[in-house]
């Protein structure tokens, strides 16, 4: 009976724990591997969560009753509102955490979720009979059953690790490489891939000169990322501004081929958009400096995170390359900077619950599936760790669309349009990030967190007080009315808005960016709101209501196409007009609906005609059979 679970996760970081702890939660029995106990969680980079697009999945795994959020807000030492300046849309929170507490907290929540076991062992292969998985046997050859199993590997299948020209197995720095498991899915006939990834040098505070350097301090008046948080930490630690200099890039030029990157050693794919400090140096030759930033990567430690300076240059170089950077001259590295590749499993092969296609009971998530980022991560962790406990429990699958989060456009980016790059999310990949926005995810997500058993009734009743809350406001603001006369028109003026000629509500009149909810206060028929949440929902609905309609439009047109069910049994290779290209990209994706189909690469109007007729002479051809019989 001990060894006899529900659900077994294996992976105790960023996608494991999101898991483990959802599946536990829906009251399944769950267990979660990791390799060591004493890396559950561990931020393999920047002690950082959130960040551009980043911050909004971090809201969204709050709002459905994720733990990253809560964790981060317990643990963040720096608070930044990225893009305040900018819309609602492409604001996102960022914050700087103590890795170590990070890590602690999130192992010590996993321990005291009564569902969920938490166990040290490598697990070595997967027991799949008859297509459907049955368990996993660890290393010491111990036996494990589960009904469905979470694989949450990170970057440890096959990892190898590059220092210079040195280079040696292992899944993270200090920790062994997961390599019979890797050997074991290729095995199963997956498709694997190769991916690099890399992280700067770690350097020790006290050996920085940080008079030289620009200052950031935290916001002053952060926001959480939970909406249980009721308080911050009270510690915070400030980050720095350095650049590299021509020094730093005439070392780099000079040296290249001691680079793994260039001497052709490394064959994995790395992300374009995070480039290395070699590949900016090389790259974008007209640039004098780069962008160095120190980041405390805790409050009891002397180690610094030098973004900007990841490379995988021999070790004496990586210290010529810091002691080239102002304020960094006598710079001690704790921790050399290293490149690591790794196998991920291509995303095409996962079904939208990311179960995978080929074992039942099978489900992948995080940089296994060829991501990057903790945030990312953390959001397939939940879904697949969700969707595996609907599916033990016989309970409908969990999907998100591409208009319900940014957690939906993640999973439907990845199994439609399958990666050639480490997948991070943006939030130009969101077509209607103007509605998936971060001050709203609660409001979108947090009733289906309830549906699941994971946001808690008391929850989501004081929730749903304050939406009713928001509708409220709006239609009383919609009621009230001034007019253009004279007194009005003086108010105005004093608050430094335009007169007005015809009537207007005080709803039409917030619209004006000038204009605050409180600045209505002047006005008779105002009421006062204490709640920040409910005022600024009133004052983005106000002012965006004509761009929030036209994208509630394109999601309007968009379920329409996502309503054509392509039946499960659809023959691609005999539909005639499709090119063969097409037919072996929708026989390996599956596309479930014609909104899927429409996002694959290379898909055609005329294909997606071709079809739609296929799917009309099937519907006739079953009408008639069903006639017959
Ligand atoms: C060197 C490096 C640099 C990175 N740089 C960046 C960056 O700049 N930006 C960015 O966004 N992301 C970066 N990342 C990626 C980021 O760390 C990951 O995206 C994130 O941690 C992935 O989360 P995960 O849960 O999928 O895997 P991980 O956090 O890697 O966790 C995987 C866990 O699985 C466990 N495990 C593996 N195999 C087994 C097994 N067989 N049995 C039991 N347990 C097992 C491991 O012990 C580990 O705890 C970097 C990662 C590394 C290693």
């Amino acid at each position: 009976m001990s060894n006899e679970y529900d659900i077994i996760v294996v992976g105790g970081g960023h996608a494991g724990c999101e898991a483990a702890l959802a599946a536990s939660r829906m009251g399944c029995r769950t267990l979660l591997f990791n390799i060591n106990l004493d890396s559950v969680a561990l931020m393999s980079c920047n002690p950082a969560i959130g960040g551009l697009a980043k911050g909004q999945l971090v809201k969204e795994i709050d709002a459905l009753g994720g733990e990253m959020g809560k964790i981060a807000d317990k643990t963040a030492v720096h608070f930044r509102l990225l893009n305040a300046s900018k819309g609602p849309a492409v604001q996102s929170s960022r914050v700087q955490c103590d890795k170590l507490l990070y890590h602690s907290a999130m192992k010590s929540a996993v321990e005291k979720e009564k569902n969920l076991h938490l166990k040290q062992a490598l697990v070595d292969h997967l027991v799949v009979e008859n297509g459907h998985i049955r368990g996993v046997e660890d290393q010491t050859g111990v036996f494990y059953s589960a009904k469905a199993v979470v694989i949450t590997t990170g970057t440890f299948l096959n990892g190898l690790i590059h220092i210079g020209t040195v280079h040696y197995p292992a899944g993270r720095a200090g920790e062994i490489a997961s390599v019979s498991l890797a050997e074991n899915l290729k095995s199963l006939s997956f498709e694997i891939g190769r991916m690099k990834t890399g992280t700067p040098p770690r350097l020790r505070a006290s050996s920085i000169d940080f008079s030289q350097m620009e200052r950031q301090d935290s916001d002053p008046t952060p926001e959480p990322f939970s909406f249980t948080t009721t308080q911050l930490r009270p510690e915070r630690l400030p980050s720095y501004f350095t650049a590299t200099t021509p020094e730093t890039h005439q070392l780099i030029g000079e040296n290249i081929l001691k680079s793994p990157l260039y001497s052709g050693t490394i064959k994995g794919v790395s992300a374009r958009y995070c480039p290395s400090l070699e590949d900016k140096v090389m790259r974008f030759t007209d640039k004098g400096k780069h962008p160095v930033v120190l980041e405390y990567e805790g409050l009891e430690t002397e180690e610094i995170y030098a973004k900007g300076l990841g490379n995988s240059m021999p070790p004496y170089l990586q210290e010529k390359i810091v002691h080239s950077v102002p304020g960094l001259e006598f710079a001690e590295i704790m921790r050399p900077a290293y490149a690591i590749e790794y196998d991920f499993v291509q995303p095409t092969q996962l079904r939208l619950t990311l179960e995978t296609k080929c074992v039942a009971g099978l489900y992948l998530a995080g940089q296994i599936n060829g991501t990057s980022g903790y945030e990312e991560a953390a959001a397939q962790g939940l879904w697949a760790g969700i969707n595996a406990a609907c599916a033990v429990q016989k309970r409908p699958p969990f999907i998100l669309d591409r208009s319900d989060a940014y957690m939906g456009v993640l999973i439907d980016d990845l199994i439609t349009r399958g990666v050639d790059e480490p997948y991070r999310m943006f939030t130009s990949r969101a077509e209607y990030r103007l509605i998936l926005r971060e001050d709203n995810a609660v409001i979108r997500l947090m009733g289906k967190g309830h549906d699941l058993g994971l946001i808690s009734k008391d929850q989501y009743h004081l929730y749903q007080d304050k939406f009713h809350r928001i509708e409220k406001g709006i239609r009383h603001l919609q009621e009230k009315k001034i007019y253009p006369v004279a007194a009005t028109n003086k108010i105005l003026d004093e608050l430094c808005i335009t007169p007005i000629k015809n009537p207007l509500t005080l709803y039409q009149l917030l619209k004006r960016n000038e204009m605050s909810y409180d600045d209505l206060k002047v006005f008779e028929g105002w009421e006062p709101i204490e709640d920040p949440m409910v005022k600024k929902q009133i004052e983005i609905e106000a002012k965006y209501e004509g761009y929030i309609k036209r994208q509630h439009e394109a999601v309007q047109k968009m379920k329409e196409l996502e309503k054509k069910k392509i039946p499960s049994n659809m023959n691609y290779a005999s539909i005639p007009g499709l090119s063969n290209e097409l037919k072996a990209k929708l026989a390996r994706i599956e596309p479930a609906t014609i909104g899927q189909a429409e996002r694959i690469p290379g898909m055609t109007q005329a294909a997606l005609m071709t079809i739609l007729i296929t799917m009309k002479k099937m519907e006739l051809e079953a009408q008639a059979g069903r006639k017959e019989s």
